[in-house]
């Protein structure tokens, strides 16, 4: 039997997604390649970069800050030559996110705030689906990703072709797609939605079944607010399914007056036992909004750091699941980036147009 990742490495073998560059139309030959920066570390760079280390101070230890200073010094630079932007999810480490990101947010949010950016260059801090959907919302940009390695196992738990395949196993029933899926999935699905707006989606479409993809759990959650019949794709989070309601409960034990606050695509006992869920963007709202004493974020460890180093008052317990994927994203890579202009992500138009109509459904959704 094939994984996930095996179905996902046949599918792109014949997908339309990746349509070829040739050397003569590549980002590097319309932009030129730049020379790599000087990445000592200096009086000036130290001075230069002292305003955003102190954004970071509570997150990043000094020792370490002179490693990351000359590539931050350097991608701003370079942002302002190319006249590029970054965009990057609240699961980048905290040096990208607090420190070399003009936008930040969860994936739909970064998408729809690109649209609004006078930019000629969109590098996509965070992982392949997030840059596709960037390109998807800019199609007149070019969207860079540092590592195109950098997947997802929801959005590679699924292919264009299982979706035809449930629609002929369901006539009729409308299909609502995660927004961490491929564009290639997207364009064969009736709406996307995000973790906010799942449940408003899925009653919109005035079905009394809806196939919803690819997040099991996601759907097993929207599931117990809706009288509508959920029908289930079967991916996951490999971050937010390792989370247990014990493991939880134990810190409860521990400080029953602790916040747990949990991302919907844990398993359902795991929302069961925290005090809210909801999407990133919604779990840094409750905190700033809150400001509870002692908070534990069940969710990616990065957005942990992220909230802590703009949060004043709150104790972050954070039980740590990194996500491999996001963890591709590094400054190195991100500057390789902005000097040679790669990876470029490109879609074809055809293919494109379909996927954005899914996005953009949801979108006028409100
Ligand atoms: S945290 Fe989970 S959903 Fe997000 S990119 Fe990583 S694997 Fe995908």
């Amino acid at each position: 039997m094939q994984t996930a990742f095996q179905t996902h490495a046949a599918a792109l073998k014949t997908s339309k997604i990746l349509r070829p560059v040739s050397a003569e139309t590549s980002a590097a030959a319309r932009f030129g390649v730049m020379p790599m920066p000087n990445l000592a570390w200096t009086p000036e760079v130290e001075r230069e970069t002292a305003h955003l280390y102190e954004k970071v101070k509570a997150v990043i230890p000094p020792v370490e800050w002179p490693f990351h200073a000359p590539y931050v010094k350097a991608i701003n630079d370079l942002k302002k030559e190319r006249n590029a932007v970054i965009l990057a999810h609240n699961y980048q480490t905290p040096e990208i996110y607090n420190c070399v990101a003009d936008v930040v947010g969860d994936s739909l949010q970064l998408a729809k705030l690109a649209t609004r950016t006078q930019a000629d260059i969109i590098v996509q801090g965070g992982v392949h689906f997030m840059a596709e959907t960037s390109k998807l919302l800019n199609p007149g940009k070019t969207v860079l990703i540092p590592d195109s390695k950098a997947g997802c196992s929801l959005a590679e738990s699924i292919t264009g072709a299982d979706v035809r395949l449930l629609r002929q196993r369901y006539p009729g029933v409308p299909v609502v797609a995660y927004v961490n899926t491929s564009a290639e999935v997207k364009a064969e699905v009736d709406i996307c939605c995000t973790s906010s707006n799942a449940l408003k989606v899925v009653e919109s479409l005035g079905s009394d079944r809806v196939i919803f993809l690819p997040d099991r759990y996601l759907a097993m959650n929207v599931q117990a607010q809706t009288k509508v019949k959920i029908i289930a794709w079967h991916g996951a989070c490999e971050v937010h399914e390792r989370f247990t309601a014990e493991e939880l409960l134990r810190y409860r034990e521990d400080d029953p007056s602790i916040q747990i606050i949990a991302h919907p695509e844990c398993p359902p006992e795991v929302v069961a036992v925290s005090d809210f869920a909801g999407s990133t963007a919604a779990m840094i709202d409750f905190v700033k909004t809150k400001q509870p004493k002692r908070v534990l974020l069940v969710t990616e460890c990065s957005m942990a750091s992220n909230v802590e180093a703009e949060t004043k008052g709150t104790e972050f317990i954070k039980p740590c699941n990194l996500c491999p994927h996001m963890k591709r994203i590094t400054l190195p890579k991100i500057l390789e980036s902005l000097v040679y202009m790669r990876e470029e992500v490109t879609i074809d138009p055809a293919l494109a147009e379909r996927a954005r109509r899914s996005v953009e459904r949801m979108i006028e959704l409100g």
